[in-house]
């Protein structure tokens, strides 16, 4: 199973009720690459939760201190 949940307010996106392998997913070639950011594996590693962005955050920039600054 995979959720996708916002990385910025952790809200949940949607969930794909299916085998994070699937090659239509693309996560395999993810966690080569970027994954270790993106992909969180629970114990079993069955269920994975891929970090994005949902719509709401996607207008903030990713680094939120250069409004601070
Ligand atoms: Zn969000």
């Amino acid at each position: 199973m995979v959720r996708y949940v916002c990385r910025q307010c952790e809200r949940l996106i949607g969930a794909y009720h299916g085998d994070w392998r699937d090659p239509a997913l693309g996560l395999t070639d993810l966690e080569a690459d970027e994954g270790e950011e993106v992909l969180q594996f629970n114990d079993t590693g069955e269920i994975v939760t891929v970090k994005l962005l949902c719509e709401n955050c996607l207008p903030v920039p990713w680094d939120m201190n250069l409004w601070y600054n």
